[in-house]
């Protein structure tokens, strides 16, 4: 189990390697919620999210021999991203499975970062399976993106921040895929702001952790078809699944639709630029499905990695 001094010591470990991303705020949005809204932007981490927590903390954890002969993973999204860069930075070879059929632009990313990139055939492997033999024949450490104690408590460090820099809040709201960045956080706000309701958020077609959450046993729903790239994954992992069991007051889903107009908010009020996923946290809100009136609300924007074309045609559309 991951408890809060996990996350402290993995705070002390990865503080000069990451950013303490800045919290943002709206007089405009507050006036509309009638709330004080405060906005952690994990868009601004090293390689655009949040993600580079976990990777760096795990990175920094590898005994001397496993540093020499390197790490794998087989994600193909932020964090292979993060996990590149992280090795990069510390002299570990990093190497990434991906599908043949991955984006372009991931590939070119991963590979920008110093990553060695093996692309699979998804009708003759799976990305397991390759990753498996692969670890096993060259020696690698496995370093997967959500279900390690080591990633849970580096992605728990953003919300230890948030809390730190503006105080206790009412309620925080999470997006979750395999639930590593829900689970620190939970852990995180119960540590220091015990009253607050912590609010996890899926895509409505991935909505495995809500059903898993309402049945009390893991479920997994394959293949969602949504806009939130981030969290398409399968199912939480037993270790996620019973921190957020303990800790997180209430699991919710948003339909794609309303993660458009996040992104579309994000970049005219505060500025930036959100990717789908990581609107998840601020949608149940935007979609008028919550009340906040006159709490103090948390909100966590997980990732900014996103193909401009690909958000203009949303917004074109919207
Ligand atoms: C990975 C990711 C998530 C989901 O994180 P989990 O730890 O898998 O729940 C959310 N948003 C973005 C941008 C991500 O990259």
């Amino acid at each position: 189990m991951v408890d809060f001094s996990y996350i402290e010591a993995a705070h002390d470990r990865i503080s000069s390697f990451v950013h303490r991303t800045p919290v943002r705020a709206s007089r405009r949005w507050n006036e509309e919620f009638g709330a004080e809204l405060f906005f952690k932007c994990e868009n601004f981490q090293v390689t655009g999210s949040f993600k580079y927590r976990g990777a760096t903390n795990a990175i920094l954890q590898l005994t001397e021999s496993e540093r020499e002969r390197g790490v794998l993973t087989f994600s193909s999204g932020n964090h292979a991203q993060a996990l590149a860069r992280a090795g990069e930075v510390h002299g570990v070879a990093v190497t990434v499975v991906m599908p043949d059929d991955a984006p372009a632009l991931k590939i070119a990313a991963t590979k920008g970062y110093g990553g060695e990139v093996i692309l699979y055939d998804r009708d003759e492997t799976t990305r397991e399976s390759l990753g498996a033999k692969l670890a096993e024949e060259r020696g690698l450490t496995v370093i997967p993106p959500y279900d390690h104690p080591w990633i849970v408590a580096g992605q728990g460090t953003a919300v230890k921040e948030l809390i730190e820099d503006v105080g206790e809040l009412d309620q925080l709201y999470v997006c979750a895929g395999g639930g590593g960045l829900l689970s620190g956080s939970s852990i995180s706000a119960r540590e220091l702001s015990p009253n607050c309701a912590v609010i996890g958020v899926e895509p409505e077609a991935g909505d495995d952790i809500c059903r898993s959450f309402r049945s009390g046993t893991l479920e997994s729903v394959k293949d969602p078809v949504t806009i939130a790239d981030g969290a398409r994954t399968p199912s939480a992992s037993a270790l996620t699944f019973s921190i957020i069991r303990e800790n997180v007051s209430e699991m919710l889903s948003v339909p794609d639709d309303w993660l458009i107009k996040g992104t579309k908010r994000y970049a005219e009020t505060l500025k930036m630029i959100v990717e789908p996923t990581g609107c998840l946290s601020f949608a149940p809100i935007l979609g008028g499905t919550r009340d906040i009136q006159g709490q103090r609300v948390g909100i966590v924007v997980t990732g900014g990695n996103v193909d401009l074309a690909r958000l203009a045609e949303f917004w074109s559309h919207g």
